[in-house]
């Protein structure tokens, strides 16, 4: 029996976690649930799950799940509200394997508390690894923890890594579907409108991360994880843009050979690979049929119409503190794109100033947390500056 807790549980990946759970009762128990304020959903799935420990993002939440489980006669052992919850569900004595996928910065604490505490983590949490992958990858090493991306192009090349000497191993190949605007020319980039932008063509996922697709940056923050999960430099990592998202990545080896690792598009699939690991089990899902997939195609990507893919390879080179800019400077910038405050060509030229100025200050050291969160607070308020100085002309 292998004892999950999961962060972010009403998330789209939590959902899909409980899901695996639920089709592997066997071999899977639910110890500990964390979620922010979706309280019914939350309710529903402490019920079903019967978790020994849950907790949630603010007392009110927290109270409003708990007045829904006892009119349902249920409870669970321990109940926190807060930050100091996610850390006790994180950390829960009982726990073997965590499942990272609370968004945002709240995740970084409870991994590193996770990591600490010697539990598996299973991370779906991008910024962990963008803001703090040296230090998650530095203490995981130290416990002797492993690290499962649940991403499914990380998760794709942790399985093409599989029996491979890492000295064998030229070149890591991330595809990109290369989003709804991949064929639009580029003067017509600056009308797109956040409603087109939110179209994604095969996966079906957040705000936020849908338009990160459609720019480029998503795969930028994904080649910032590879080289904190598998340990490569950034000249050897690669992108193609693969528009059916059926080959989820692909690794290169010395005598020239890939490796491609081929799914459903079904994050089920990565999640039971993590909790499963290092082992296979069955799953519930169905085969891919190869020739009902028809033409696989893959093409370079445009980083002319595309620029957040170099701006990231450009943080990965630069001073150690300055991913931690580039995500914060693309999360405002992203949201004040959603908020029409900005043009969809905004959203680079945004983040291109802000690592300007970050590399400038050199965005130090960042071998804590704290510096972290102090690189990131600085991030936030130059990108805010940087935004209404490009509205105001
Ligand atoms: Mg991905």
């Amino acid at each position: 029996m292998r004892r999950i807790a999961i962060l972010g549980s009403t998330g789209s990946i939590g959902c899909s976690a409980l899901a695996v759970v639920a089709a592997q009762a066997e071999r899977l128990e639910v110890v500990g649930l964390a979620a922010g304020r979706n309280a019914d959903r939350f309710a529903e799935q402490v019920r079903r799950h019967r978790p020994r420990v849950i907790a949630m993002a603010t007392a009110a939440a927290l109270q409003q799940t708990e007045a829904a489980l006892r009119a349902a006669g249920a409870a669970a052992d321990a109940a926190y509200a807060g930050p100091e919850g996610l850390l006790a569900v994180a950390t829960h004595p009982d726990v073997d394997v965590v499942l990272c996928a609370s968004s945002g910065t709240a995740a970084l604490d409870a991994t590193l508390a996770a990591i600490e505490s010697g539990k598996t983590v299973a991370l779906a949490n991008k910024e962990v690894l963008v803001m703090a992958g040296g230090l998650m990858v530095e203490a995981a090493r130290r416990r002797g923890v492993a690290i499962l991306p649940v991403d499914s192009e990380h998760n794709a090349i942790h399985q093409c890594l599989h029996g491979h000497d890492p000295a064998d191993v030229r070149r890591l190949i991330l595809t990109a579907s290369g989003g709804p605007f991949r064929a639009r020319p580029q003067e017509t980039l600056d009308a797109v409108t956040p409603e087109q932008a939110l179209e994604h063509p095969t996966w079906n996922m957040g705000p936020k991360i849908t338009i990160d697709s459609a720019t480029l940056m998503n795969k930028g923050l994904e080649v910032i994880e590879a080289r904190w999960l598998f340990d490569a430099p950034p000249d050897r990592i690669e992108v193609v843009v693969h528009p059916q998202s059926i080959v989820h990545s692909l690794v290169e080896l010395r005598d020239g050979s890939l490796i491609a690792q081929l799914g459903v598009t079904d994050m089920r699939l990565p999640i039971q690979y993590a909790f499963s690991y290092p082992d296979r089990w069955e799953a519930p899902l169905p085969a891919l049929d190869l020739a009902s997939c028809g033409r696989l195609e893959f093409e370079r990507p445009d980083v002319k119409r595309f620029p957040c893919l170099e701006l990231a390879y450009r943080a990965l080179r630069g001073p150690a503190g300055l991913p931690i800019v580039l995500n914060a400077a693309n999360e405002l910038a992203v949201e004040a794109f959603l908020a029409r405050r900005l043009p969809f060509n905004g959203i680079p030229a945004v983040i291109e100033q802000a690592l300007d100025l970050g590399e400038r200050r050199a965005a130090g050291g960042v071998g804590t947390l704290a510096a972290v969160r102090e690189v990131d607070a600085w991030a936030r308020r130059t990108t805010a500056e940087i935004i209404r100085k490009v509205e105001s002309t």
